[in-house]
This record gives C-alpha cells, structure tokens and sequence, in this order.
C-alpha cells in the first residue's frame, strides 16, 4: 500500500499528528493509498519553509526561474503514461482523457506560462518634463493554492506555473480524494531542481488542512477552485486579513440550441460538453435548452448518441465513460435523478447505477442520463449536480433562450449552437457567463481571460491575468527636473 507524504522543504514527512485518510480509487471501491491526514502544525512548517525560500527563489532572473518550469514540463511529458495511470486510477477518469487532455494540459501550463512571463513587458508613464512612471510587478511572498479532485494535475499546474514563474513560493493543497499526481509532481520538482521550499505541498482535508492554509497569518494570496459553498467560506476567512483571492467555483452552464444549429457539429458537441469526465467538469453545459421546433429531433439525437458511449473500466481503451468520484457523490447524484422522477421529469435514458462485471464491479457507476419535460423551477435546472445528467428545456425565441440561460445563480461558461453568425454575437454578448463557445466546447487558449460572473467566481485566470494576480503593481515615479 502506497503511503503519501506531505512534501516540506524539498522533503516528504508524514503528518506531524501521524494519521492517514484512505484513498480510494473510484473505479473498484479499494484503497489505492494512504494519505496524510494533516492539519495546523504541517501547515505551520510548510508555510515556514515557503517564507525561508522565498528571498533567493524572488531574487532569481526570471530566465531561470521559467527554465525550471520548462523542465518540470518536460518530465510531465516524458512521464506522461505513468502520469495518466495514475490520474485516471484516483479519479475513475478513462485512461485515454488522463492522457490527452489532463496530463498535455499540465504540461502545456508550465511550457505556456514560463513562456508568458518571459514575455511579460512592465508599463511606464511619461510625464515629459515633469518625470517618468514604471510600474514594477513584485511578488506577493508564500501563496495558497487549492484545488478540487475532477481535474487534479491539469488545475494544479494552472496554479503552480504563474505562482512560481512570478517569483512567489507556494504552499499547495490538492483534494483528499486525489492526491496521486500531486505527489508525483513533487518527486518530479526534486528531479527538476526546485529548490527545497519554493514548493510545498500539503495533504488532508478542507476543513482540518485546507482552513489551517487558509488562516494562516504569512499566506499573502489564496487561489482556489472548487465548489461556491467552499468559495464564499474562504472568502469569508481571508477578508479581515485583505489578501489577494482568486476563486474559481462551480457552473450550472447552459448550451442554447436554435433552430438553425448544424446537427453534424452539435449533437457530438452536447454530448462532449454533457458528459466529458462524467459530467464531472466545472464547464459541462448540463442544461440543453432547444428551440421548441427541433426540441424532439434534438432529444431523440442526443439519446442516441449518448447511449452509445462506452461506459465501463477506466483502463480500458474504449471506454467513453468511467466512475464518478465516489460513492457520496454517486449517491448525491443519484439523489437528483430521484427528484427528477418525483418533479415529473422523463427519463429519456440512463437514470440508474450500474455495476460492470468484473474488477469494477464495486465502482461508483452512473448510467448517462438525459431528462427531459421537467417543469421550470425544478431544482435539476438550477443546483450544480456535477454528474452524467443533462435536461432539456424548451425555448420559443431568443429573448426566452437569453432568460433561461440567465436564470440561475452561476455564470461561468455557456455554449451557443447556431450558423447565423448575427445571432452569435447577439446571444453572446446577452449571456451572463465568463465564457462562450460558440458551435464548440472547451477549446481553450491558455492566454485568454478564463472564470466567471456570479456565484461561479471572482476574478480570472490565464494569460497575462494569472500573472498579475500573482504579483503587485508598485508604481515608481522619476522626477525629470
Ligand atoms: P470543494 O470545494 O469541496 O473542495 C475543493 C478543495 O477545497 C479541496 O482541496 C478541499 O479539500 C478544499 N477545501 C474544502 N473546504 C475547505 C476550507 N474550509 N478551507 C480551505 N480549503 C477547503 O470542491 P470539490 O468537490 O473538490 O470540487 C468540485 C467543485 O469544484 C465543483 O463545484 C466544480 O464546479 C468546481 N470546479 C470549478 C472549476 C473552475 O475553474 N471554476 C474547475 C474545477 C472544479
């Protein structure tokens, strides 16, 4: 049985209280490995050492700096199949998603943002006569980053890249349900040559690890994705102290399907944006609305299509849809297919746990469910399920569409079918969201602005945005007499 450690000062030690959680991997119900169960005095000793590395690491060019962060992608690249194993063991993720989106994205957000900040230009300010302003981009200090258990390397290293490129030192905590490939990336920092302290990663729960990280005095920013309720705790904790916060949080994201939509692009691209990693993606567009004249041909469609994924063992390679996270969450899932049925909802497929023989026979194994026909206030509509379940509503025109997309308390991503390029941009601009795709979904280019409006976030992340979070502008003015 694999044994985890909290990674300090370039060394894994275990919890100073010296318990374990059980991880477990989703796919068979067995524990996979033993994590550090940490709490304030690990993160006391991480903090320490992020503050003792933090002169000479921000004293560094950033030449070198963004170098180290290109050979940590390297070793993400050259270990990218023992990486996915891994990844898609501790998230019942299938193996061929770990491989092609999570482990290329980590690799791609060190390459990305050690090239960003080597690009990065600071701004000045002439005054002519008078003086001269430039404005200098310093680094905070020892900063938090948390992140959630549905895209475990790919969101830490969107963190890690432009925390440390910038010059800061980090304490990390990745989610107590997975904690595999951050682990694996800290022995991959040592073979790096990060030096001991600059990143520091520790291991537990939210509320024992993550608050401990959060309260602490020395910690000058906080970046966190996860869930709204989490979100509005941490902001919460941080605000007496006025740190800098970054919140990535949770999305109840529409796909607007018109009349008009190229059939060929959008059914593939409902199922991609419904069901990609279960359904477990923040992004996922979980509610299809359909203009009232193709609401059947589109529901009959989507069945089809989504009948046919593969559901199965992650390992295998034609599996399209593996296990959910656990079995709380399969059970909380589940849970709104029951309110479903209750609100009156058709069940036009899936709706029901599954078993598959073998080795997965005591994973957490949802059918993929499309409901369709339930009323408008039903809480399937409105609450993040973050599971394989998507509904169908009916829209009669744009203004209702807009409404509809627009009801709820999130807005993070939205995707809008159609081939009247008029209409794109109208509706796209009407949605109330941080992102749009328009005829596609989760194209990302990693120097755009990425979060969302309303209960889904504050702030935004990528490009040029993650690097100014991760410092502060200090003005200096030249007098020119
Ligand atoms: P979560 O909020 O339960 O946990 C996220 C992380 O926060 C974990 O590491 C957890 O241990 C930690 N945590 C929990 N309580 C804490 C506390 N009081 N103080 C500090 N840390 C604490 O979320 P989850 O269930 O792991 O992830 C699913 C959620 O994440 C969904 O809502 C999803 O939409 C969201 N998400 C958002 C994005 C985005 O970019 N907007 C991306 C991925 C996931």
């Amino acid at each position: 049985m694999k044994q985890l450690g909290n990674f300090i000062d370039g060394r894994f030690w275990p919890a100073a209280g010296g318990s374990f959680l059980d991880n477990i991997e989703p796919a068979t119900g067995s524990v996979l490995a033993r994590v550090p169960d940490s709490g304030t005095e690990d993160v006391e000793q991480a903090v320490a050492a992020a503050g003792r590395a933090f002169p000479e690491w921000s004293a560094r060019s950033v030449a070198e700096r963004a170098t180290l962060l290109e050979t940590l992608a390297a070793f993400i690249a050259t270990r990218a199949d023992d990486l996915a194993a891994l990844e898609s063991a501790d998230t019942g993720k299938p193996l061929k998603l770990a491989r092609e989106v999570d482990m290329e994205r980590a690799r791609a957000n060190l390459k990305f943002f050690a090239g960003a900040m080597s690009h990065w230009a600071s701004a000045g300010h002439d005054m002519g006569p008078a003086g001269f302003n430039y404005t200098r981009r310093e680094p905070l200090g020892v900063v938090a980053l948390i992140t959630p258990w549905n895209l475990p390397l790919y969101l830490l290293t969107w963190k890690l890249a432009p925390a440390l490129v910038t010059g800061n030192t980090v304490v990390a905590k990745p989610s107590e349900l997975t904690p595999m490939t951050a682990h694996a990336l800290c022995e991959l920092a040592i073979e790096a040559g990060i030096p001991p302290g600059v990143f520091n990663l520790v291991h537990g729960t939210g509320p024992g690890c993550g608050q401990a990280l959060v309260d602490h005095p020395s910690i000058r920013a906080v970046s966190f994705t996860g869930g709204t309720a989490t979100g509005k705790t941490i902001a919460r904790s941080v605000a007496e102290r006025l740190i800098k916060l970054s919140l990535e949080l949770g999305g109840k994201n529409p796909a607007l399907v018109f009349a008009d939509a190229d059939m060929d692009k959008t059914i593939p691209g409902l199922v991609r944006a419904g069901f990609t990693n279960q359904g477990q993606v923040c992004l996922c567009s979980s509610r299809i609305l359909v203009h009232d004249s193709t609401h059947d041909e589109i529901a009959a469609k989507l069945t089809d299509a989504v009948k046919a994924m593969k559901l199965g063992d992650p390992k295998e390679p034609d599996t399209d849809q593996g296990a959910l996270i656990s079995s709380a969450h399969r059970d909380k899932v589940t849970g709104y297919i029951e309110q479903a049925r209750s609100d009156g909802g058709r069940i036009l497929c899936g709706g029901e746990v599954i078993q598959p023989r073998g080795r997965c026979r005591d994973g957490y194994f949802i059918l993929p469910t499309v409901i369709a026909d339930l009323p408008a206030e039903s809480r399937l509509h409105h609450e993040e399920i973050f599971g394989p379940v998507v509904t169908l509503q009916r829209f009669v025109d744009e203004d209702e569409a807009v409404h509809l997309a627009n009801s709820v308390d999130y807005g993070l991503a939205a995707t809008v079918w159609t081939e009247n390029l008029s209409r794109a941009h109208r509706v796209a601009a009407r949605i109330q969201a941080g992102i749009v795709w328009v005829n596609n979904w989760l194209v990302r280019d990693l120097r755009t602005p990425f979060g969302g409006m309303k209960d889904s976030g504050l702030g935004r992340e990528g490009g040029h945005w993650s690097l100014e979070f991760f410092t502060e502008p200090k003005n200096i003015f030249i007098d020119g007499r």
